[in-house]
Order: C-alpha cells, then sequence, then structure tokens
C-alpha cells in the first residue's frame, strides 16, 4: 500500500498517487511526500492497536461517567467507596492510555 502524507497537516492519504489537493488543509499535492515502506508498514500495523486503545478510552470514559452518578446517587458509604474506586481506576487509565498513544505518534505509529 502507498501513503502519501501531507507535509503541511498531516494528512495521510493512500492511492497510487497524491490527491490534487489535500482534503483537510487544501494544499497542492507537491506538498505530499510519499512514505517509505517502512513508515507506511509502521502506520499500517498501528492502525489496529490505536483504535483498540481508543475504544478502551470510549468505555472508560463511559465507566467515569457512571461512577460519578453513583457517587452522586450515594445510597450508602460502599456504594460510594466502590463507586470512587472506579473513578481512580478508570481516571489512570484514561491517562496511561493518553500517554501511550503519544508516544505512538512521537514514533510514527499513527496516521
Ligand atoms: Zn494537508
Amino acid at each position: 500500500m502507498v501513503l502519501w502524507k501531507c507535509q503541511v497537516c498531516n494528512f495521510v492519504f493512500e492511492g497510487p498517487q497524491p490527491p490534487d489537493k489535500c482534503p483537510k488543509c487544501g494544499a497542492p499535492k507537491e506538498q505530499f511526500r510519499q512514505l517509505s515502506e517502512q513508515e507506511a508498514e509502521l502506520i499500517i500495523r498501528s492502525r489496529k492497536s490505536n483504535y483498540l486503545h481508543m475504544r478502551a478510552l470510549s468505555l472508560l470514559r463511559e465507566l467515569l461517567t457512571v461512577a460519578e452518578e453513583i457517587i452522586q446517587d450515594n445510597l450508602d458509604p460502599p456504594c460510594v467507596k466502590i463507586a470512587s474506586e472506579e473513578k481512580e481506576f478508570a481516571s489512570t487509565t484514561i491517562q496511561k492510555i493518553v500517554a501511550e498513544l503519544e508516544s505512538h505518534m512521537k514514533k510514527g505509529k499513527w496516521g
């Protein structure tokens, strides 16, 4: 698979030729650089992992919202204790995932 990257906005395009203009920022085709086979493989291999991390992020954000509702509901101290633990777990894990995704981007495992 041939990948092209817009040097202005980092939009990644798949195809034998770059587009006439960047679909995101409108830069002309001359602004597209063909990624090496190695760079393209890294992106393709990472897409599934990044998507799975983002799905996990979405579930953890849902858990955070539910935990906050349980705390507000405040039926009894054991409920609030469990919800506080859920909230702590979700917040910490969200930040771990965000840090991991940031490191993927810096290593070219994104696009
Ligand atoms: Zn662009």
